[in-house]
This record gives structure tokens, C-alpha cells and sequence, in this order.
């Protein structure tokens, strides 16, 4: 018998997909990767520490804000303080990426979603029932497919870079930019693009300054995005520059960079306590190449405006795969979803 719905992809938009759709008792089969391709167990989230921006999990003093936040009589249920979690001397929690994905792994799991800890290789989109074909295990045929693979950010693939992920490198200004290393403090933004320019903007709220660091001397990003951070007087641009290492040690982390010009060579370092990427991100959809319609980015596409519906008529997708714009975590849980409820009504349509 074909499975009825097989979920790719293990982060906010593979495991919403698979919640809803095994309350919609479909037993929603999920490839959650390994780490020998390139999409990520758990997706980016697993790279991530705290998470302050997913509504409902609130950081801080966690039992303050519940408390505050709901009735007297619902107090019972409040979280205990995690022992050895304080900030200026007050409680202080706040859910990590990998915790986050743990309890969206968990609750699919609880409503009858299997887990499968395969990479799916390659899919035959050509017949019906599809067949997916994990890189392990045996093919398996379904009449729907979820496509929930997301995209990975970019690095230059400096050693150094690789050295200080979540110790002072970040491709996700929004995810991390908060943390309280890099308050007060110089940081550094890689890129020129909207992205580029919209992480420096947003790090100016907790830098001292932020760098920007671009190979070209005008930026990609649309013209409202320069004209604000040239305005912004605690962005200073690095015209005609690239990252050249990140410098740092065991205990502090990040603590400077050194930047190499286009022009000549020479090179100049900058204290900063972090360096963020933005040089673009790459979405995990080589094993669809051919077999679904994507854009020049590689992004699948989505064929209707609020669904997630793609070129293939019971194929969805979900989640940053098919979203180069908004890409946040709550985002994605938001199409997981979507892709679920799609996928649940196509199957009632075709009789299946
Ligand atoms: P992007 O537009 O592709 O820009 C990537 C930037 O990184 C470019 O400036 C590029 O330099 C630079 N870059 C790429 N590889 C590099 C390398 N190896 N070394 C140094 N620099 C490198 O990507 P994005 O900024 O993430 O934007 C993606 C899409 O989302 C765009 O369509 C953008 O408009 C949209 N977006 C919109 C908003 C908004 O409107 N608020 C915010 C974010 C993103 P070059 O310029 O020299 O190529």
C-alpha cells in the first residue's frame, strides 16, 4: 500500500506538516536527513541557540511572564525555573533552536508520525503513486509529497568562520543578534544585498557599530535598504572589501576580523564581537532538479498564491524551500501546516 503522505525535511515546516497531518490521521511517513547531505536534521534551527521570536515561547523570566500573562488559576502549569539560568541576577530562559524542533519532533511523533533517519536521494515524480528514494532504505511509493527540505545560509568556507559558528558567527542577525555578546559591541555584517542591509539595520538596535562588508563598491539591495543604512550613522560600509578571517580565541569567541581589499590585496582588522553572513542562501532541492519547476535560485515555486501547491499535482511544499523572502521559523511552521491541509483535501478529492 503506498503511504498517503510523506513529509521531507525535519525542520518548523516538516514538523507542523507532519502534526497536522497526522491529526488528520494520515500517518504522515517522515525522511528527517542525515547530516551526510545537505539538508540539516531539524533544519537550521539546530544551529541556532536561543529562540526569543517564536510566539508562545517566550525569553526571560519565564514564570514572571506566565504569570502575568495568564489566570491565577492556570499558575499550576507554569514551567520550573531551569536551575543555573540567570541574567542580571533574574531568572532568565529561553527555548534553543534544537529544544524547539525537539518538542515539534515529539508532538508529531505523539499524534502516530514515523520517523525515518534517511536522506531522500532522489523522487520519481513521473508515475502515480510517487516514489521517493532514500539513500538507505527501500524506495516507498505515496500519492502526496510534502517537500519541507529548506534552504541552507551561505558561508565562504573560511576555517575560521567554521571555528566560531554560535560563538560570535551567525548567518541569522533576527535569530541571534539579541544575544548578549553582542551587545554594546562592534559587529560585522558580509554582504551587500537586502538581507545584508536589513542585518546591519537591525544590529544597530544592540551594536556599538556594525561594519559592512562588501567585495563591490555599490550594494545589490534596493535603494529605500542603502539609502537607510548609509543614513544610519552607527553603520560604517567597507567598500571594495571581503572577509578574510575571523579572528577570535577559546574564551571570548569572536574578537576581531580581518578584511582583504578587491583593489589590492592589502589587508586591515576591525574589532568585532561578531561576524554575521548574509551572502545569500542555497535551498536543499538538488534532488529535484528537473522534477519540479523552481526559480533561477533553485526555490521551488509555488504555483498559486496562498497555497502550496507546486508544479506537480500532489507534490507541496513548505517552509524556506519555497520561500527566499520571509524565511523565519514561524513562517515555516505556518506552510507546514498549509502543505498538510493541502495535502489532506487533494487526497479527499482524488478519492484516496
Ligand atoms: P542576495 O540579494 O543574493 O545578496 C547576496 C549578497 O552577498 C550580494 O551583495 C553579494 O555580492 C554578496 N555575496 C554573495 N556571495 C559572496 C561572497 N562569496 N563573498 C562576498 N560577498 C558575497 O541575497 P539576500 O540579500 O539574502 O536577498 C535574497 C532575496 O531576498 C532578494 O530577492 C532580496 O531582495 C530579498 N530580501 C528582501 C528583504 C526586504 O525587502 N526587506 C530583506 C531580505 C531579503 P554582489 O552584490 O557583489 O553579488
Amino acid at each position: 500500500m503506498p503511504e498517503r503522505v510523506i513529509v521531507i525535511g525535519s525542520g518548523p515546516a516538516g514538523w507542523s506538516a507532519a502534526i497536522y497531518a497526522a491529526r488528520a490521521n494520515l500517518k504522515p511517513l517522515l525522511f528527517e536527513g542525515t547530516v551526510q547531505e545537505d539538508m540539516i536534521p531539524l533544519g537550521q534551527l539546530a544551529y541556532t541557540t536561543e529562540v526569543e521570536n517564536f510566539a508562545g515561547f517566550p525569553a526571560g523570566d519565564v514564570r514572571s511572564f506566565v504569570e502575568s500573562a495568564v489566570d491565577k488559576d492556570r499558575h499550576w502549569n507554569l514551567p520550573p525555573i531551569p536551575k543555573g539560568h540567570e541574567r542580571d541576577g533574574r531568572p532568565h530562559y529561553a527555548v534553543q533552536g534544537v529544544e524547539l524542533m525537539e518538542l515539534m519532533k515529539q508532538q508529531a511523533i505523539n499524534f502516530g508520525t514515523r520517523v525515518v533517519g534517511d536522506d531522500i536521494v532522489d523522487v520519481d515524480l513521473t508515475d502515480r503513486p510517487f516514489r521517493v528514494i532514500p539513500r538507505d532504505a527501500e524506495p516507498v511509493e505515496t500519492h502526496t509529497i510534502i517537500v519541507a527540505t529548506g534552504a541552507r545560509a551561505n558561508y565562504l568556507g573560511l576555517e575560521s568562520e567554521e571555528a566560531f559558528k554560535n560563538r560570535g558567527v551567525s548567518a541569522c542577525a533576527v535569530c541571534d543578534g539579541a544575544l548578549p555578546r553582542f551587545r554594546d559591541r562592534p559587529l560585522a555584517v558580509i554582504g551587500g544585498g537586502d538581507s545584508a542591509v536589513e542585518e546591519a539595520t537591525y544590529l544597530t538596535a544592540f551594536a556599538s557599530k556594525v561594519y559592512l562588508v562588501h567585495r563591490r563598491d555599490e550594494l545589490r539591495a534596493s535603494k529605500i535598504m542603502q539609502d537607510r543604512a548609509i543614513k544610519n550613522e552607527k553603520i560604517e560600509i567597507l567598500w571594495n572589501r571581503v572577509l578574510d578571517e575571523v579572528l577570535g580565541n577559546d574564551d571570548d569567541g569572536v574578537t576581531a576580523m580581518r578584511v582583504k581589499s578587491t583593489e589590492d590585496d592589502s589587508t586591515s582588522e576591525f574589532d568585532v564581537s561578531g561576524v554575521f553572513l548574509a551572502i545569500g542562501h542555497t535551498p536543499n532541492t538538488g534532488f529535484l532538479k528537473d522534477k519540479l519547476e523552481m526559480n533561477e535560485k533553485g526555490y521551488v515555486i509555488w504555483k498559486k498564491a496562498f497555497r502550496t501547491y507546486t508544479s506537480v499535482e500532489g507534490v507541496f511544499a513548505a517552509g524556506d524551500v519555497a520561500d527566499d523572502y520571509y524565511r523565519q521559523a514561524i513562517t515555516s511552521a505556518g506552510t507546514g501546516c498549509m502543505a498538510a491541509l493541502d495535502a489532506e483535501r487533494y487526497l479527499v478529492d482524488q478519492g484516496l
